[in-house]
């Protein structure tokens, strides 16, 4: 492919609204193109990688059985309210209504579509098991859209979903989705941390994100180096603190002026934070978002609250539920903002942290203006309507599992697999005849890898002051020849020749050819991060050329055939090679 014939627009600097550098590198690339908020175009070059990806995901999704088909996007709004989803997804769930007026939504997911297809496709259990997969461009109406690719309002999505008769067979569809995720984040070149996570909205019992490290990612991860446990934060377990033992002293209200925060008022009653009642107050709301109940959550006062937790406590939509107006609530329930406790409260829903449970001798809020209670024994003063772990687990913790102090990191995530059981299959009625004549519920698990923001992971990984340095797997070309003087008869010889024996090969070639100085051809060529270089110039006539990799800093001059085997080894080896 000659450049000159084609459309390439770099850029040397990339709009102010890209804060990450992979987002910089994207737009100054010319991968993408943003057209509003959480949607792009993909470019040529972009878009070569977005297949490339697809393309790894789909030959590892056909290794393991799983079959490609293709579902719409536009799903009826009946389907989502079979399930309850129609109302619980909530704002994400990007609705739409047709001429007359049946409403639809287009498909953040399809756990509905495929569980109604195989539902009225598949009824004997002499076809179990069986899983299906797409590649399907998804719309989720994301609150923050930003970071470029990495959540976006349309993006690729690879879901797959499995159909099982019982746990032990989901279990095994399960981890051969595990491992499939494996061998494509390894041939995507991703350094990845896989951890168990929390099902979240989709449901089920049971799940693991595949998370790209990186700093500027979005998931928090915790680890412990002990014993390998790896959670999302949101997921992870806690270890409670063991209670102090003491003699229980007699509950009193003293006076605090002022002192709102934990901070304040420990420091204003000299008494350590871990013998203080932190309170967070909510508010939730029934699917026609009319309030609901108030919530008032109690955890010892150094403690961070942990609202997936909460909210899967409760059982609400993440979205059906925020912080209270401290005012409003009070009329109703006694809490005093800045001086909330657990004792005397009426008309909300108390959830106690498990850690509080045995605890004697606390400082809490007395729910009375400027006035704290000491003396504060669970049991004796207080319980709650939920008493369950809603806390997080801080850096330097102890590990759940082992007791060692665990470890915070951050990633994207770029995969996730869950177990759903028969959530779906119950909720809208989809069974198969199993062997006894027996109606049976299908066990189901779901798998989605994000292609788009897969690609974003990578060049958030692999690149350098001067650009992406795509793995060979996923680059838009394999081997870029810059031609220092496209008029020179000879260079464009030797250039055309080693683009035709690379081609030969399955190599994939592209050669710079454009009227342009050698430094913005380099610079181009750095900036797209195309795995090899070979420069044609002088030496051309001696059947010589600089061979170079992007990721590393030397070159060498050597001849043509040289350059052609290089390149074509390192291709195969890169792709083939494992
Ligand atoms: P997140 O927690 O980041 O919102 P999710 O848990 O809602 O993601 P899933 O429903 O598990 O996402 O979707 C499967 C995969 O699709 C994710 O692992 C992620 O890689 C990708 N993905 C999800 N939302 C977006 C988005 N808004 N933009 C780009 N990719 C996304
Ligand atoms: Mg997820």
């Amino acid at each position: 492919m000659k450049l000159s014939k084609k459309h390439l627009k770099t850029l040397k600097e990339a709009p102010n609204e890209a804060q990450l550098v992979s987002h910089q590198l994207m737009i100054r690339a010319n991968l993408i193109k943003k057209e509003a908020a959480g949607i792009y175009t993909y470019m040529p070059m972009g878009y070569r990688t977005v297949r490339k990806i697809s393309q790894i995901v789909r030959e590892e999704m056909d290794k393991i059985g799983t079959q490609e088909l293709y579902m719409p996007h536009a799903n009826p709004a009946e389907l989502w309210k079979e399930s309850g989803r129609w109302y619980a997804y909530g704002p994400e769930l990007w609705r739409i209504k047709d001429r007359n007026g049946r409403d639809f939504c287009l498909a953040p997911t399809c756990e509905e579509m495929i569980t109604d297809l195989v539902k009225n496709e598949v009824s004997s259990y002499k076809e179990l098991p069986f899983a299906f997969y797409h590649i399907q461009w998804k719309f989720r109406d994301e609150a923050r859209p930003r970071y470029g690719l990495m959540r976006g309002r349309e993006f690729l999505m690879k879901d797959a979903y499995s159909f099982d008769k019982d746990p032990e067979t989901l279990h095994e569809a399960y981890m051969a989705q595990y491992h499939a995720y494996e061998e494509i984040f390894d041939r995507c070149g991703l350094t990845y941390r896989v951890v168990e996570a929390d099902n979240g909205p989709i449901g089920g019992s049971n799940s693991h994100e595949f998370s790209a490290l990186s700093d500027v990612g979005e998931s928090d991860l915790v680890y412990c180096e002990n014993c390998g446990m790896a959670a999302t934060v949101e997921r992870a377990e806690c270890r409670d603190d063991v209670p102090v033992q003491e003699e229980m002293e007699e509950l009193r209200a003293v006076f605090t002026p002022g002192t709102k925060t934990i901070a304040d008022v420990c420091d204003y009653l000299k008494i350590d934070v871990k013998k203080s009642i932190k309170a967070l107050m909510f508010v939730t709301y029934d699917i026609e978002l009319n309030p609901a109940d108030y919530v008032c959550v109690f955890i010892r006062g150094d403690r961070e609250l942990n609202m997936i937790k909460l909210v899967n406590a409760l059982d609400v939509p993440e979205h059906y539920i925020e912080f209270a107006d401290e005012e409003e609530m009070g009329a109703e329930t006694g809490i005093v903002g800045g001086f909330t406790g657990p004792i005397g409260l009426k008309n909300c829903i108390t959830v106690v942290d498990s850690e509080l449970v045995g605890t004697v001798n606390m400082c809490a809020g007395a729910n009375q203006e400027d006035h704290h209670m000491l003396g504060v024994c669970y049991g004796r003063d207080y319980t709650g309507d939920i008493v369950t772990d809603v806390k997080v687990l801080a850096e330097g913790d102890p590990c759940p599992h082992c007791g060692q102090p665990v470890k915070h990191t951050k990633g994207i995530e770029v995969g996730q697999i869950f177990k759903l059981g028969t959530k779906y299959s119950e909720s809208m009625n989809c069974t198969f005849k199993d062997e006894d004549g027996q109606d049976k519920f299908y066990w189901m698990g779901c798998y989605g890898v994000g292609v788009t923001r897969t690609m974003q992971a990578i060049i958030d990984q692999h690149n350098d002051k001067d650009g992406i340095i795509w793995p060979v797997s996923v680059a838009p070309y394999h081997v870029i020849v810059t031609v220092i003087n496209p008029k020179d008869i000879v260079q464009m010889a030797v250039a055309e020749e080693i683009e035709a024996a690379l081609e030969k090969q399955g190599v994939e070639v592209i050669v710079d050819d454009r009227d342009e100085r050698p430094g913005v051809k380099f610079k181009d060529a750095d900036l797209i991060g195309i795995p090899v270089r070979i420069t044609v110039g002088k030496f051309a006539a001696e059947g010589k050329v600089e061979y170079k990799l992007r990721r590393e800093s030397n070159h060498e001059l050597v001849t043509k055939e040289e350059a052609i085997d290089r390149a074509n080894a390192l291709v195969k080896a890169e792709i083939y090679g494992k």
